[in-house]
């Protein structure tokens, strides 16, 4: 085998770049995605019409997906990463399986909080305060550190503190507040709890509206799914719970990101270069973020999305994204140490 690819690269390198056609377009891209929503299917079908470059699609959870590019090495056909998280894409970016790509379509399209040399945001997200007005009163719940606070005891829901989502926002506050601040607000979440963390956001949504909690944590597409919903039971749940914008008087609401970059070992990077600067556009933009009802990064992108619109605007954090990686293992050790899990 060995022996086998060192004559192949050997004659390869005999026959040098003149024996291999001088513009070898690439006619596929291998896409690695740990997303999958139907308008994504329109997405590349866009794609493939505009350039001819066929996709083909890996479908996995994120972690599965990183895994598999580790394990894969030198040797894996990947040529783009989507996932979502700006902490799991600092991780594969930690790991080293990034290419830089220097475009300046995407450096005009994107803005610079929103983007790293190796990665690139295209939607995002917030993170939101949702409450049941029958049971905690709008103005105890306008921060995410009023969430610590004792008058809260018993009323708080959330999911796990070990999900990504969560470490994002503690790597956020840690950033904001520093460390020791950060910790003392772990305790008090904890010590405010309504329930042992369970279930995804939506559950923590569904859970203020019955009334098991007071106030809960959970990602805006989660509510504006429930809010775009037709189902009966989805608009009661939606009926009984009111919303906050987080941190609108201080640093603004946490946000994070669905993103993407280009592998390292890429056997395709023109194709790959070519596909993220076409989720750059205009319309793969609204697809890519209406998808999952998040918000578009590039600003002349139209958001055509009811909920979003009824949310309303928002001042969001403006740290940039790419720093957020840099406290979120110091977010778990907080969290673990404060009993989060
Ligand atoms: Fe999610």
């Amino acid at each position: 085998m060995m022996l086998k690819k060192a004559l192949l690269s050997t004659l390869l390198a005999t026959l040098g770049a003149a024996a291999l056609p001088a513009t070898a377009a690439d006619t596929e891209l291998n896409l690695y995605s740990a997303r999958h929503y139907q308008t994504d299917e329109a997405l590349y079908a866009d794609f493939t019409k505009q350039t001819g470059i066929k996709i083909n699609r890996i479908e996995a959870k994120e972690d599965e997906l990183l895994e598999r590019i580790r394990n894969e090495g030198a040797n894996s056909p990947a040529d783009v990463f989507v996932t979502v998280d700006a902490s799991r894409l600092a991780k594969a970016d930690e790991l080293g399986i990034f290419a830089p790509v220097k475009s300046r379509l995407l450096e005009e399209r994107i803005p610079a909080h929103l983007r790293t040399q190796d990665w690139f945001s295209y939607s995002t997200r917030a993170r939101l305060i949702v409450f049941n007005p029958e049971l905690v009163k709008a103005e105890q719940v306008q921060t995410y550190e009023q969430l610590a606070d004792p008058s809260l005891k018993g009323k708080v829901c959330t999911r796990s503190g070990s999900h990504p989502y969560n470490l994002s926002l503690g790597a956020a506050l840690i950033r904001h507040n520093g460390t020791a601040q950060a910790e003392e607000w772990a305790r008090g979440l904890v010590a405010n709890f309504a329930r042992a963390p369970k279930g995804g956001d939506t559950d923590q949504i569904k859970a203020v509206a019955a009334g098991e909690c007071g106030v809960a944590i959970a990602n805006s597409y989660y509510l504006a799914r429930l809010m775009n919903s037709d189902k009966r039971e989805d608009q009661a749940v939606t009926a009984r719970i009111k919303v906050v914008w987080p941190n609108q008087q201080s640093w603004g609401t946490h946000i994070n990101i669905s993103g993407a970059g280009m592998l390292k070992t890429a056997p395709h990077k023109e194709a790959a270069v070519k596909f993220l600067e076409y989720l750059a556009s205009d319309q793969a933009q609204a697809y890519f973020a209406n998808g999952n009802n998040e918000w578009p990064v590039v600003a002349s992108a139209k958001v055509d999305n009811p909920a979003l619109t009824k949310l309303g605007p928002f001042k969001a954090d403006a740290m940039p994204i790419g720093e957020l990686a840099k406290t979120v293992a110091d977010a778990q050790r907080i969290f673990d140490r404060a009993g989060f899990r």
